[in-house]
């Protein structure tokens, strides 16, 4: 069942569209009701005085809550109450030529204009059916004058095809206002849905590009991420003119380590080393584990010279810090070799690590836990 949204103001959508006819009925009707009571005062008539008097109270006073947003329909009843009081006072007496009661076809108006649809046809079917009781006992009373029949039944018919009209309209348009909102209570429904749907994506492909740039082990950069990093800070180096050195980092004899104490050790071995090295590097250079237990080193801008105390400080902190075993809580010892190479002016990623690569293999060559400079 669809339902008016209430506004942050307490008023339906239906209310505030009624404050605006209410303004626009007011500028309109309430001189017309001050003509009315000048009229009843002139005349001597106390009843049209008093009951245009009281109209124009309650027709204002109902305008001035709707202007502060209270209230709601709630103001406008005791208006139309009055008014339409006033009205079929005017159709009991309404002169000879009677005139005066056609201020009555404003009742269909007024009230379903100003009310909900139905009630307020409900209201002006109510008022119809009295002034039409009124026109046919019209003679009898005293101060009035009878009406003609055919007058009185085509009087009445004109109200009721009034009365239809409006009802039918407004029916359409509450229909209409009604689809309106439901449309676009489904439309905010849908971009929720979306922009949902966006930050979840954005959280994904934030998480596939950790995955595809990480080692799940160590959390360092991965092969792929670390030649991309090495390719880009070496075209930025060249550039700048600006010195680089690489090293290659491999565990002596590891196969042993991972043999004799179980391969969660030599993964534990692999975990502190890389937290070591993390600890020993800057945080402008990039370390990244490119093989089993290998890892490559940039040290940016960075030359030979600086880059061999950094060397020296890496090897020195691995031989005297050795990994924990995660079972017994053993040291487990180990050593490293390191190849170095500074870039060269056409290098490009793959020949300044293959070249560290080379390095590597001296090292190793010479008898480990040392470094080779290429
Ligand atoms: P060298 O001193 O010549 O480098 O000898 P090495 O034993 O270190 O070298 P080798 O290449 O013979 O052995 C490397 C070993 O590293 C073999 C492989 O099982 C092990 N390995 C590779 N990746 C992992 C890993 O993620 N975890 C563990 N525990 N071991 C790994
Ligand atoms: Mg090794
Ligand atoms: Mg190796």
């Amino acid at each position: 069942m669809p339902t008016h949204p209430r506004e942050a103001e307490g008023l339906s959508e239906r209310e505030q569209q009624t404050r605006l006819r209410a303004a626009a009925f007011l500028v309109v009707g309430l001189p017309i009701i001050g003509y009315g009571v000048g009229t009843g005062i002139a005349e001597g008539s106390p009843a049209l005085t008093i009951l245009g008097t009281l109209t124009a109270l309650a027709v204002s006073i109902g305008a001035f809550l709707l202007w502060r947003k209270q209230g709601g329909y709630r103001a406008i009843r005791p208006g139309i109450a009055c008014h339409t009081a006033l009205m079929l006072y005017l159709v009991a007496f309404s002169g000879t030529e009677h005139a005066r009661s056609l201020w009555f076809l404003t009742v269909p108006l007024t009230s379903i204009m100003l009310l909900p649809p139905r009630e307020g046809t409900a209201w002006s079917i109510g008022a119809i059916a009295i002034a039409c009781g009124l026109m046919f006992q019209a003679g009898g009373l005293e101060g009035s004058h009878a009406y003609s029949s055919i007058f009185a039944v085509r009087y009445t018919i004109l109200a009721l095809m009034i009365t239809g009209v409006l009802c039918w309209s407004e029916v359409l348009l509450e229909r209409y206002q009604i689809r309106l909102q439901n449309q676009n209570a489904a439309l905010k429904d849908e971009r929720d849905h979306l922009e949902n749907e966006v930050i979840q994506r954005a959280a994904l492909e934030e998480e596939l590009r950790y995955l595809a740039t990480t080692d799940s082990l160590t959390g360092l950069l991965n092969r792929r991420a670390f030649m991309a990093a090495l390719a880009g800070e070496l075209t930025r180096s060249q550039r700048l003119n600006s010195p680089l050195t690489v090293l290659m980092i491999d565990i002596d004899h590891f196969k042993q380590i991972n043999d004799s104490q179980g391969h969660p050790a030599g993964d534990a071995v692999l975990v502190h080393l890389s937290a070591l090295l993390q600890e020993q590097l800057r945080s402008i250079d990039k370390l990244g584990r490119i093989g089993g237990e290998e890892f490559a080193i940039m040290l940016v801008d960075t030359p030979a010279d600086a880059a061999g105390i950094v060397v020296g400080r890496l090897l020195e902190a691995i031989r005297n810090r050795p990994a924990e075993h995660p079972e017994s809580h053993r040291p487990i010892a180990f050593t490293a070799s390191i190849g170095c190479t500074e870039r060269h002016p056409d290098d490009d990623e793959l020949t300044s690590l293959s070249r560290a690569d080379r390095a590597l293999y001296a090292a190793k060559q010479d008898g480990r836990n040392r470094s080779h400079w290429i």
